[in-house]
C-alpha cells in the first residue's frame, strides 16, 4: 500500500505515523512545500518575544527523524501541484523539477492560510502574514531596526503579536474593524482592550484597513479618513481552509467553505482523506451544523483519525465545540462553544450567567479574579458556550468545553467535584456558583 501525505504540519504528520504505526508494510512519503515538518506555528510569537531564541525548537521532530525511526519519506520544500485522482497520481514540484508519484490512498493535510483581503498586500515591503516558520523567522529578522509596528486585526494572532512586540520594546498599534477579540462580549473586549491600553498600545477599534501600500521604506495603513504611517505591519485576520487542491479535484466541500470529510475524516473520494485546517467537522454545540476549527488539538486529533482509517481501524473524530485559549500579558482569554446571539438565531431560548469572581481564595495572594459567561440552554439545562477571562482560565475552559460536549447537565456540573486548595480556587468556584444560579432558578 502507497500513501501520499500533502502536508507535514500537525494533522499530516499525525496520519502519516499513525498509518506507520498500523501498516508496518506501507509506503509513506509526505510533500511539504516549507522547510520543515512537525512544527509549532503557535510558537511564533513567543520566537518573536524571545522565549524561545531558536526556531528549530518550534520542530518536534525533523525529517531525518521520520526517515530513520518511522520509515516515512519526508520531502521538504516540495509542492504537491496536482493531482490526478482516476490515474492515482499526483505531480510534486521541487528544486529538482517536477515528479510523478503513484498512491494508493492520499491524505491531504494542506491546512489554511491566513485570511488577506488583498494578496497586494502581501507585496508590501515589511508587511507579514504568519504561517510557516520562516515567517516567524522574516519577520524576527526585520524587526532588528524597526520600532513603530501596526497590528492589523485584534484576533488570537492579533494578540499574541501586540504582547509578543510590546515585550520587545516595539511600538505597538492594533487595528481592528469590531473589537479586540471580537468573539467576547464588549465588556470582556474592553478589559483586554485596558489591558493593551496598561501596556501603552495603542488601541483603533471600529477601524477598518482599505489598503496597505509603501511609502519609501515605510508602510502606510489606509483606512476611511486616517492613513497612519508605520514601520512594519503584521497581518492577524484570520484564517481560511487551503482548499485549493481539495477543490481542482472536485472533492466536496462543506457548508463552512472548507473540505467535507466523514467522521472517519473520509472525503467524497473513497481513497482520499482529509485533516486538520483545511476540514470541518461536526459542531458539538449545534446538532446537524458543521464547525471550522482550525486549532492544534482538532489537527493532531483529526490526523490521528485519518492514519487510524487509512490502516483500517475505523476511528470516528465526533466534532469540536471550538475551545480555545490565548492570552496578553496576564490575562488568559478562553472561548468555547456558541454566544448568545449565536444561540438565539438558532431558536434556543438561553439562560446566560456572568460572574466575576476570585480566581484563589480571597485571602490567598496574589489577588486575582476571573470573569466568567456561561450561556445554558434553558429547556436542554446544559452549557452552550463560555468566556472566560482572568486567571486560571485553563483548567476552568477545559471544564466546560467537556460539559458542552457532552451535554453534561446543570445539577451535574453543580454537584461535580471541581477541587479546592487556596492557591487554585475559591471553595465556591465560579464554575459551580454559575452552574447554582441556573439550577436555583429553572
Ligand atoms: C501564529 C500562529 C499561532 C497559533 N496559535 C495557536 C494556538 O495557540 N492554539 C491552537 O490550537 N492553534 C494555534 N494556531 C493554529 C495551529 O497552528 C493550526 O491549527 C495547526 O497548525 C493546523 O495544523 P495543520 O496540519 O492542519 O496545518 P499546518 O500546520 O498549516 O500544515 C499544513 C502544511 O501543508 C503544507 N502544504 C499546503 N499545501 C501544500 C501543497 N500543495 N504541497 C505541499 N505542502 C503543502 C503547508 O506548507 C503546511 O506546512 C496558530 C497558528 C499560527 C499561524
Amino acid at each position: 500500500m502507497k500513501v501520499i501525505v500533502v502536508g507535514g504540519g500537525a494533522a499530516g504528520m499525525s496520519a502519516a505515523s499513525r498509518v506507520r504505526k498500523l501498516v508496518p508494510q506501507a509506503e509513506i512519503k509526505v510533500f511539504e512545500e516549507s522547510s520543515y515538518v512537525s512544527y509549532a506555528p503557535c510558537g511564533i510569537p513567543y520566537y518573536i518575544e524571545n522565549l524561545v531564541n531558536d526556531i528549530n525548537s518550534l520542530v518536534t521532530y525533523t525529517p531525518e527523524f521520520f526517515k530513520n525511526e518511522r520509515n516515512i519519506d519526508v520531502h521538504i520544500k516540495t509542492k504537491v501541484l496536482k493531482v490526478d485522482l482516476s490515474a492515482k497520481q499526483l505531480t510534486t514540484v521541487s528544486e529538482e523539477g517536477e515528479k510523478i508519484e503513484d498512491f494508493d490512498y492520499l491524505i491531504l493535510s494542506t491546512g489554511a492560510v491566513p485570511f488577506v483581503p488583498d494578496r497586494k498586500w502581501l507585496e508590501v515591503n515589511h508587511v507579514y502574514a504568519l504561517r510557516h516558520l520562516e515567517d516567524g523567522d522574516a519577520l524576527k529578522n526585520d524587526l532588528k531596526n524597526l520600532n513603530n509596528i501596526a497590528v492589523i486585526g485584534g484576533g488570537y494572532v492579533g494578540v499574541e503579536m501586540a504582547e509578543a512586540l510590546s515585550k520587545i520594546g516595539k511600538n505597538v498599534t492594533i487595528f481592528e474593524m469590531r473589537r479586540v477579540m471580537p468573539n467576547l462580549d464588549p465588556e470582556y473586549s474592553q478589559i483586554i482592550k485596558q489591558e493593551m491600553q496598561k501596556r501603552s498600545i495603542k488601541v483603533f477599534e471600529g477601524f477598518t484597513v482599505k489598503a496597505i501600500e509603501n511609502t519609501g521604506e515605510k508602510v502606510r495603513i489606509i483606512g476611511d479618513s486616517e492613513q497612519p504611517i508605520f514601520d512594519a505591519a503584521v497581518l492577524g485576520l484570520g484564517v481560511r481552509p487551503n482548499v485549493e487542491l481539495a477543490k481542482s479535484i472536485g472533492l466536496k466541500l462543506g457548508e463552512t467553505g472548507a473540505i467535507w470529510v466523514d467522521e472517519t475524516m473520509r472525503t467524497s473520494n473513497e481513497y482520499v482523506y482529509a485533516a486538520g485546517d483545511n476540514i470541518e467537522v461536526n459542531d458539538l454545540v449545534i446538532k446537524g451544523r458543521k464547525r471550522y476549527a482550525p486549532f492544534a488539538p482538532e489537527a493532531n486529533k483529526e490526523g490521528y483519525v485519518a492514519g487510524s482509517n487509512v490502516g483500517n481501524q475505523n476511528v470516528r473524530f465526533p466534532g469540536s465545540a471550538g475551545s480555545a485559549i490565548t492570552k496578553f500579558y496576564d490575562l488568559e482569554i478562553g472561548v468555547v462553544g456558541i454566544t448568545e446571539e449565536e444561540a438565539k438565531r438558532y431558536g434556543i431560548e438561553t439562560f446566560p450567567v456572568k460572574i466575576k469572581h476570585n480566581a484563589r481564595a480571597s485571602y490567598y495572594p496574589p489577588q486575582e479574579e476571573v470573569y466568567m459567561k456561561i450561556v445554558f440552554d434553558k429547556k436542554r439545562k446544559v452549557p452552550l458556550g463560555a468566556q472566560v477571562i482572568g486567571k486560571n482560565v485553563w483548567g476552568r475552559l477545559a471544564y466546560i468545553s467537556l460539559a458542552i460536549e457532552n451535554n453534561i447537565t446543570v445539577d451535574r456540573m453543580f454537584f461535580s467535584g471541581v477541587p479546592y486548595a487556596p492557591p487554585f480556587a475559591p471553595v465556591w468556584d465560579s464554575l459551580i456558583i454559575a452552574s447554582r444560579i441556573f439550577y436555583e432558578r429553572v
